[in-house]
């Protein structure tokens, strides 16, 4: 299979090839063509899958496509990870990709200054990449609003419920709007993840690896 295979417009091909991906992952070739057709997904992945690229590269897409948001404020793309580590790798990743087609990605995580991520917000951006703490932080500082967000990730869900994210997770997808695309990434499934699952996507797509 080809990324051409998974549906992708002749236009992103581009930075997919100037990144040397030649063929998708497993992951990738599961992921795709769900994801690019605006269902919502439950990926079982590790990291070293390629599972990055299965939510960034149909989020460009999706941001592309939506110009009547172009109006708005705020994020269009929410990613939420575990770790300030991983924050921090994904958004290389994202904005490896985000750079060639003029969309913004902020990244929002403990350890960095409060104030220069407030400015950095305001400025605007189309993709947040946050750890759950610091992004409450951020939208009770009212650094960003989250109307214009249809697109949420939560990566490696099962280490944010091990770290005692789960209320700040919850919070915060409780303040996107419901008719956004869900994509839960997670390395294995415990009770209260699949409990989330069921809660707040809409009828997923279920991928394995
Ligand atoms: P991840 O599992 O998302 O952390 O990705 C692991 C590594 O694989 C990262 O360095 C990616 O840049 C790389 N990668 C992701 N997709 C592909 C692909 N289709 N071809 C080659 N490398 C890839």
């Amino acid at each position: 299979k080809t990324f051409e295979d998974c549906g992708f417009a002749p236009q992103i091909m581009g930075a997919i090839k100037k990144q040397g991906y030649e063929k998708p992952t497993s992951i990738q070739c599961q992921a795709l063509p769900v994801v690019l057709s605006g269902r919502d997904i439950i990926g079982i992945a590790k990291t070293g899958s390629g599972k990055t690229a299965a939510f960034v590269l149909p989020m460009i897409v999706h941001i592309m496509d939506q110009p009547e948001l172009q109006k708005e404020e705020g994020p269009i793309g929410v990613i939420c990870a575990p770790t300030r580590e991983l924050a921090h790798q994904i958004y290389l990743e994202a904005k490896k990709f985000a750079k060639a087609y003029g969309i913004r990605v902020s990244a929002v995580y403990g350890g960095m200054s409060k104030l220069e991520q407030f400015k950095e917000l305001k400025a605007g951006c189309e993709i947040v990449v946050a750890t759950p703490g610091r992004l409450i932080d951020m939208l009770k500082m009212k650094a960003l609003a989250m109307l214009r967000a249809t697109y949420l990730v939560l990566d490696e869900a099962d280490r944010m419920f091990d770290l005692g994210f789960e209320p700040q997770v919850r919070s915060i997808v409780g303040q996107i709007r419901p008719d956004r695309q869900t994509l839960l990434f997670s390395a294995t499934m415990p009770r209260k993840v699949e409990k989330l699952a069921r809660e707040i996507l809409s009828d997923p797509i279920r991928v394995t690896v």
